[in-house]
């Protein structure tokens, strides 16, 4: 699934061609989306100029003078930008064609991907329902030890969950939730309450340290977004606990366990991370 750095990767190699170029036509192949993407679009696009492409979360935000495309890659999505005329294969549901003469192409399997349009009568994008209630962006100086801090206090959620829900921080997902509580030596499970404000600190600067490494990595792969084929933004990093069960911990050689919290497929070393059991206050007989 595209997490935030794919995300983010994609907005970077979309971007040469695509900034400040306008909008000739637009051909919708498939529009059965997560949601039904609006017939009238290939009317209202046409002649628009993207001014700006920007990210909220895992949201790719093409702005024009009338408002703005939001884009989510769902499941299985990616972009590409290639050349007008190019043909279309399985699964390529839309095109964007711009006047430069290339296209940007979302091409998405599964199509649990978004492609809305906010045009700006409609209000402020800050208040799109889909962007509305997000946390802060992992990168911005708005996530922090001191925030992460507050949001623990009052819950007692395993921290792995809380780390994961949008609400509080976007673009954790399950990845990078695990390798960063790894790298902060909290186990997964932990009560988020009990969390010291260090541990908070520790655990958000490595929520930023992940994701930006990530990011980093995905500019490798920057020219694949003008490749006929493939996989765009996809990319493999060094992992350290994640999809390791019972391999070797890095650090201590001790076997990675996995274990389902939330649903979600979670790994950690037992060592490295041990569960700290919160001592229950015994009245003095
Ligand atoms: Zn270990």
């Amino acid at each position: 699934m595209p997490e935030l750095p794919e995300v983010e990767t994609t907005r970077k190699g979309i971007l040469p061609k695509t900034d400040q170029q306008t909008i000739q036509r637009l051909i919708v192949r498939n529009p059965h989306l997560r949601w039904k993407v609006d017939a009238d679009l290939v009317h209202i696009l046409p002649g628009l100029k993207i001014h700006q492409i920007s990210r909220r979360g895992k949201y790719l935000l093409l702005q024009t003078e009338e408002g703005t495309l939001l884009i989510h890659l769902g499941m299985s999505g990616n972009l590409r930008v290639l050349p007008i005329g190019t043909p279309a294969q399985k699964h390529d549901h839309i095109d964007l064609e711009l006047e430069n003469g290339w296209l940007l192409r979302l091409n998405d399997p599964r199509r649990f991907g978004a492609f809305l349009w906010h045009s700006h009568s409609s209000g402020e994008l800050e208040k799109h329902p889909l962007l509305a209630k997000l946390g802060p962006e992992p990168l911005s100086d708005a996530f922090n030890g001191d925030y992460f801090y507050q949001q623990t206090r009052n819950r007692t959620v395993a921290i792995k969950t809380l780390v994961m829900n949008s609400h509080i921080v976007v673009g954790a997902g399950n990845i990078y939730a695990n390798e960063s509580l790894f790298l902060s030596g909290i186990h997964p499970q932990t009560p988020a309450n009990t969390l010291s404000r260090a541990q908070c600190e520790t655990l958000a600067n490595h929520i930023k340290q992940v994701l930006a490494a990530a990011i980093e990595q995905g500019g490798t792969t920057l020219k694949d977004f003008m490749a006929p084929d493939g996989k765009p933004g996809y990319f493999v990093q060094k992992l350290h606990v994640y999809g390791r069960d019972n391999l070797a911990c890095s650090v201590c050689g001790t076997p990675i366990e996995r274990m389902v919290l939330n649903q979600r497929a979670s790994y950690f070393c037992p060592h490295c991370q041990p569960l700290k059991r919160t001592k229950v206050k015994t009245k003095a007989k």
